[in-house]
């Protein structure tokens, strides 16, 4: 059974337990959201390493991070410094979008090695395996969602909101179909001459997924592409249709979340969000973004980040990164370093906003350290402690400078901290303000603490535990 099913039939499962554990709520409310459709715990059965979490309005603000590699090779051990890189710094999801290779054995490897949930996006492998597009089968799309279900898939992005009525709404698009599921997916349809196959077996993908407790993500295959495509009539009659796929796979028993645009204004961003939640009935929405601006190629982490902050703040659950390769070439591992530091802070600002318990507790012992000049606390609590430690030390590297009354940004003479603190001290006011946050008992120290997100540092997967002789097992063989 599916952790919606067991929530609808009122048992809390060891699931609910965890993720209850890990954003400080009662296992009971974790029950009743997920009951409701209105969280998801991506947990697939055959996902032994998972460490389950939880994506819904209702709890802290996630983030995904996308992994894999391109046409060109890379191997296993490439792809798990990847999802390494992922994890430690702070992605709560990944997704794997490998698309060449041995895409059987990145994928397993990463199952194996995976402590958060992994996504795929299925429709990527069925294409390589015909030589055109036009090519693939109902059959053959439905045997690799199977596959990767039975690998340990703990969701996986379906397009099947993309109909064939919905293409000629695509026609005056400044950018056209900018998913490469939906691209897909549409030249399918025109060469084909039928209705998008994902649609068409969209209740037979139901019943696989509950076989495996597989959540959907429902892609949004006609999201904008730019400023000037957001919000047209192609992409909200494919929200309408992502609405009715919802209820569909409720009615089945498969967790569902919804995903979201791409490029759209800063003052767009709060009524597209209500807008999904109202169609979707409060199906957690998972953005990609969005993107507040086209004109920053090389900086569309921020960009994007302050798009996904305005997302999070008016309801979003779970933030797709974007990293500053954006549109422009596969991203590094240092590029999902940028990429996650930008995101962690946007789920993070929006968690602070929307007033979640604990959330201000974090900042607030960072403050604290910072105006007391223990510098190593910062360095700490700092949301990329190894950051915040080389920068300071680039220029006062000493441990005598670790208590210093100063950096080098303001030096001796001016530092503000300091000149306010000698006043301070000198009108007896010291005493009164030195009672500390506790961050160590916070909701948000628990949820967000650095270095590692959501996550147990122990929980990483290292490069050493890993046997990158094993033979991992095909679903084929
Ligand atoms: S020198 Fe300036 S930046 Fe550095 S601690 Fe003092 S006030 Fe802050």
């Amino acid at each position: 059974m599916t952790q919606l099913q067991r929530a609808r039939e009122g048992t809390v499962t060891d699931s609910m337990e965890r993720v209850a554990e890990r954003e400080q709520v009662s296992a009971e409310f974790v029950r009743e959201q997920v009951a409701d459709g209105q969280a998801v715990i991506p947990a697939n059965v055959e996902h032994d390493r998972l460490d389950p979490m939880i994506i819904g309005r209702e709890f802290a603000t996630k983030v995904n991070a996308n992994i894999g590699n391109s046409e060109t090779e890379s191997g296993v051990e490439e792809e798990l410094e990847k999802l390494h890189t992922a994890v430690h710094y702070g992605a709560d999801t990944v997704m794997d979008l490998s698309t060449g290779g041995d895409l059987d054995r990145i994928r397993e490897a990463n199952v194996d090695h995976s402590p958060v949930p992994l996504g795929t996006v299925p429709i990527y492998e069925a294409v390589k395996q015909v030589e055109s597009v036009e090519e693939f089968t109902h059959e053959l799309l439905l045997d690799v969602i199977e596959k990767q279900a039975a690998q340990g898939v703990d969701y996986q992005t379906i397009h099947a909101g993309v109909l064939m009525e919905h293409l000629p709404l695509t026609d005056g698009r400044k950018t056209g179909i900018v998913s490469r599921g939906g691209s897909i997916l549409a030249q399918w349809m025109e060469e084909n001459g039928m209705q998008n196959p994902l649609y068409a077996k969209f209740e037979e993908i139901c019943e696989i997924f509950a076989e495996y407790d597989v959540t959907f993500s429902l892609g949004d295959g006609l999201r904008p592409g730019c400023l000037a495509d957001a919000g047209d009539d192609a992409q909200f009659a494919e929200l309408d249709t992502l609405g009715e796929l919802t209820r569909i796979a409720w009615d089945h028993g498969v967790q569902v979340m919804v995903e979201g645009p791409g490029h759209v204004p800063m003052d767009r961003i709060a009524g597209q969000v209500e807008r999904q939640q109202e169609v979707c009935d409060g199906a957690p929405f998972y953005v990609l973004g969005p993107l507040v601006t086209d004109v920053a190629p090389g900086y569309d982490h921020i960009t994007s980040a302050i798009g996904a902050t305005e997302a999070a703040r008016a309801g979003a659950a779970m933030l797709c990164y974007v990293t500053p390769k954006e549109h422009l070439g596969l991203p590094d591992a240092e590029d999902v370093r940028e990429g996650l530091a930008a995101y962690r802070i946007a789920a993070h600002a929006a968690d602070v906003a929307n007033d979640r318990e604990g959330a201000r507790d974090w900042d607030d012992a960072l403050s604290e350290a910072r105006y007391d000049f223990d510098w190593t606390r910062q360095f700490d609590l700092a949301l990329d402690p190894e950051r915040a430690r080389s920068y300071h030390d680039q220029t006062l590297p000493g441990d005598n400078y670790k208590e210093a009354r100063f950096c080098s940004m303001c030096g001796v003479e001016f530092c503000s901290m300091r000149i306010d603190q000698d006043a301070r001290e000198a009108d007896g006011e010291m005493t009164e303000i030195e009672e500390e946050t506790d961050v160590e008992v916070s909701a948000a120290a628990e949820v967000n603490r650095p270095p590692v997100g959501t996550h147990e540092v122990e929980g990483e997967p290292s490069l050493a535990d890993v046997d990158l002789e094993r033979d991992y097992p095909s679903a084929d063989d």
